[in-house]
């Protein structure tokens, strides 16, 4: 049987002491069969339902690889609405709090374009947004994608029902083609599996019916 301990992955001990602190002691299934792949820099797509705790484990993933002293975009999560990306960053943001000096930048419509134009100048190691505004920045050059080294589509069928699809291909072509791509989704409808066959390499497949 897999190990359910988090203490076995080699992850950097700060993000031991962030999982301490709020208190995960076992990783979900989901965790436990994607964690391994996704820290060997395998590109995976993982379907599991609502609460099973997706968002640590592309977090992790991302967090156990960025680099603090390099002020560049090194990962960018994609997600279909401007609440799902505020509780993704807010999950990064809890699992970067032992790691010094961590820029997550949150970049979603509905607000002002400028402030957010102003907060990538001044750098930040990851983005969490949804696709039109991303496609924005990207547009007007305010932000730049060649140094992500991981880019984290969340909840793709949702994305894809909303019709981002255009935007997802803009974006990922935008990125470097040597880039790691977790691509996270409750169902699998033809449309994303086509999608992941251009935009995944390789990936491997985790399926998880349990919460927990
Ligand atoms: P999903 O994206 O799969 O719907 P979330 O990532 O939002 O699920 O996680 C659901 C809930 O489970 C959140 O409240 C999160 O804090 C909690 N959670 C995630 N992983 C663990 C864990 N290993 N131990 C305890 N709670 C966890
Ligand atoms: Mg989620």
């Amino acid at each position: 049987m897999t190990s359910l301990s988090f203490s076995e992955l080699g992850l950097r001990p700060e993000l031991l002491t962030a999982l301490e602190s709020i208190n995960y002691q076992l990783m979900t299934p989901i965790q436990a069969e994607s964690l391994p792949g996704i820290l060997s820099g395998k590109d995976l797509i993982a379907q599991g339902k609502t609460g099973s705790g997706k968002t640590a484990a592309f977090a992790l993933g991302i967090l156990q690889n960025i680099q603090p002293k390099n002020f560049r975009v090194q990962a960018l999560v994609l997600c279909p609405t401007r609440e799902l990306a505020e509780q993704v960053a807010t999950e990064i943001r809890r699992l970067a709090s032992a790691i010094e000096n961590i820029k997550v930048l949150l970049l979603c419509g509905g607000v002002p374009f400028k402030p957010q134009a102003a907060s990538l100048e001044y750098g930040a190691h990851i983005v969490v947004g949804t696709p039109g505004r991303i496609e924005d920045h990207l547009r007007r050059e305010t932000l730049h994608l060649k140094h992500v080294q991981m880019l984290v589509l969340d909840e793709a069928d949702r994305m894809l029902e909303m019709g981002f699809e255009e935007s997802l291909n803009a974006i990922v072509e935008q990125t470097p083609s040597n880039r790691q791509t977790l691509l996270f989704s409750a169902t699998f409808p033809e449309a994303i599996q086509s999608i992941s066959s251009h935009i995944l390499h390789s990936p491997q497949q985790v399926k998880v019916e349990s919460v927990h």
